[in-house]
């Protein structure tokens, strides 16, 4: 049903390209959407919809299950003051009893469409949008209602958005025209609209990022907090143009009309990336691009979600491929949808340049140590549970309430990249250097641009393209790896790479690995905030035997107050030193002592070169576009 909408897209795109009459959606049984964002400041949208309606009883929901976020989280509790009427006459609506994002009414006779209006209450968080004083990102999926019984990919909405006095806005959905007072965007499938967010602010600027040569039009669209925010430096700019540039030879296609990365500065947003199929909603704090880092952090996040257009919107897992937002998604190969996206967006960072090697050796150094051994979840849940459960699980965050490393977070991410690894070095081990994981992805990522298209996959589809590379065992590989439960990491991607995991107390470099993880995970098996206060606590690690949880908060290090360079100085301290770390923490009120027994001293995991076998990350990371 989704590939209906992108056939109409496609041709739309041929027609318009031979000169000929391009087929347009019919705006006439459009939904009208206006979107009034100038109280955006107070965190209130206020929503207009006009829904064409037949007489009887009608089916309204609000889109419950987010693509992006792989959950049913839909921001339901931020819609206020909802009100539906036909022809100047209220109409009384009923909540679904089982369902919270469904809503019922009867059209009354004679009437052809229903008003629905509302309020959208900005609450933050990835589901809950987000405005500040200065911008907005703002998301459809907050903003609509729409009828049951049509796929969204055959249900056409006409949007209009205002903004505050002099805001400028970036966004993929193709405006059709503006003016000061309003934006008014070209008739869309229901289904393009929600995965087509939106950036907007008093503080704007876009850069172009395609690379020379390049049909596609690429640019990344940036508002932040404040005026110098703004200012990317050439060396960040040609680093995005080189991920461009790269990605064409890594996939050999492009499946969409332009690419807009939508990047939000701010300390009042969270920070995190979605991906779209034509862009990606990433947030980063104020000061990301004026930082050293800026090339590592900027880079890092914005290659992952630039990969996911061709790892998880033009291939998706047939499982995640429904109708409209309230057909529950299946999750299981999210090891592909989000791992392979990893393996790639990493891949992307390097080449391009944004990352060194050892910004990326460092990255799988941070991966493998913290999947294990000493991660004891991997021991009775297996990493495809970990896939299978996130609709549930996910929503809180990896880890959300402590012990996460019992628990089990989304490991799909680091533990299917070590995992695409692996399959790499098979297939060049397999075929002595005559073909790479590359040629998977110029069959799997490759084909025709017709715009944004899906084409769905299964796992067995995925194991057929692979022994197209390559003659492999790899239903055996995937399933044997996807199930076990080995207290072990699957370092087997590391090790044929011709490089080990060590730690050594060497400090890691700062970067995305380095700040991810906390020394003193690695060490004493504690995830310790500046203030002490302990977020989590590896079970089973020197600080959980000692009676130590997450929750608690350290007051005292051997009798000193608490500083995070006390506490390293007493783990560095402890190396051969039979004298325990004693901990005063605060404990529900009551302050209590623990004893650690430690003496490893400083331990970081870093990776290391196997002398006789030969480097393939080298290999690996080698830029092919310039
Ligand atoms: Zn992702």
């Amino acid at each position: 049903m989704r590939k209906f909408a992108s056939l109409l897209l496609l041709l739309f795109f041929v027609a318009a390209s031979l000169g000929r009459t391009p087929v347009f959606a019919d705006s006439s049984t459009a939904i009208r959407l206006s979107v009034d964002a100038t109280l955006a400041p107070q965190k209130i949208l206020r929503v207009h919809l006009v829904i064409p309606a037949a007489p009887g009883p009608l089916t309204l929901f609000y889109p419950k299950w987010l693509q992006g976020l792989h959950a049913p989280i839909g921001p339901i509790s931020n819609l206020a003051g909802l009100k539906i009427s036909s022809n100047g006459q209220v109409l009384p609506w009923k909540r679904d009893s089982f369902d919270a994002y469904t809503f019922h009414l009867t059209v009354p006779s004679g009437a052809k469409q229903v008003e629905v209006s509302f309020d959208y209450l900005e609450s933050g968080g990835p589901a809950g949008g987000t405005a500040t004083d200065k911008l907005l990102d703002l998301n459809w999926y907050q903003v609509v209602l729409y009828p049951a019984g049509k796929p969204a990919a055959q249900i056409d909405v006409k949007s209009t958005l205002k903004l505050p006095s002099g805001w400028k806005f970036g966004t993929a959905l193709p405006v059709e025209s503006q003016s000061d007072a309003e934006i008014v965007f070209q008739t869309a499938a229901l289904d393009r609209l929600l995965d087509s967010p939106l950036i907007a602010g008093e503080y704007y600027r876009v850069f172009d990022l395609t690379p020379p040569g390049e049909t596609v039009h690429h640019e990344i669209d940036i508002v932040a907090d404040s005026e110098v925010a703004l200012s990317m430096s050439p060396e960040v700019q040609k680093g995005l143009t080189n991920v461009v540039a790269e990605s064409r030879k890594l996939f050999g296609a492009r499946h969409y009309r332009s690419y807009h990365f939508l990047l939000t500065l701010s300390d009042h947003t969270g920070h995190f990336g979605v991906e779209h199929h034509e862009s990606n909603d990433s947030r980063l704090g104020e000061r990301a691009l004026l930082s050293s880092g800026a090339s590592s952090d900027v880079g890092g996040l914005l290659a992952h979600e630039f990969a996911h257009s061709w790892s998880g919107k033009f291939r998706r897992p047939k499982d995640l491929t429904t109708p409209d937002f309230q057909a529950p998604l299946q999750t299981e190969l999210l090891w592909v949808y989000e791992g392979n996206t990893s393996y790639l967006g990493d891949l992307l960072a390097a080449r391009s340049g944004m990352w060194t090697a050892d910004d990326y050796h460092r990255s799988l150094a941070g991966m493998a140590a913290s999947l294990g051994p000493g991660r004891p979840g991997r021991t009775w849940r297996p990493l495809v549970d970990t896939a299978a459960a996130v609709p549930a699980t996910f929503a809180g965050g990896p880890g959300a309430g402590g012990w996460g490393s019992w628990r089990r977070g989304s490991d799909y991410y680091e533990e299917g990249e070590l995992l695409w690894l692996e399959a790499a070095t098979i297939i060049h081990e397999q075929s002595h250097g005559q073909k790479s994981l590359e040629d998977f992805f110029h069959i799997f990522y490759g084909g025709a641009n017709n715009g944004p298209e899906i084409k769905p996959y299964t796992f067995d589809e995925l194991v057929q393209m692979l022994n197209q590379v390559v003659k492999y065992d790899w239903a055996g590989f995937w399933n044997s790896r996807l199930t076990s439960t080995s207290p072990d990491a699957p370092k087997g991607g590391i090790e044929a790479s011709g490089w080990t995991l060590s730690f050594t107390s060497e400090p890691p470099l700062p970067g995305r690995a380095s700040r991810r993880i906390s020394d003193t995970t690695f060490t004493i098996g504690l995830e310790v905030g500046r203030d002490g206060h302990i977020s989590d606590a590896i079970y089973g690690g020197p600080a959980f035997r000692a009676g130590l949880a997450p929750g608690m908060k350290i007051a005292a290090v051997n009798g000193r107050a608490f500083t995070p360079e006390i506490l390293n100085d007493a783990i560095n301290a402890s190396k051969g030193n039979s004298r325990p770390i004693e901990l005063l923490a605060i404990v529900d009120d009551y302050y209590k002592t623990f004893s650690i027994d430690y003496h490893d001293g400083e331990r970081n995991p870093h990776l290391v070169r196997i002398a006789e076998k030969p480097d393939y990350l080298e290999e690996l990371l080698k830029p092919e576009a310039r």
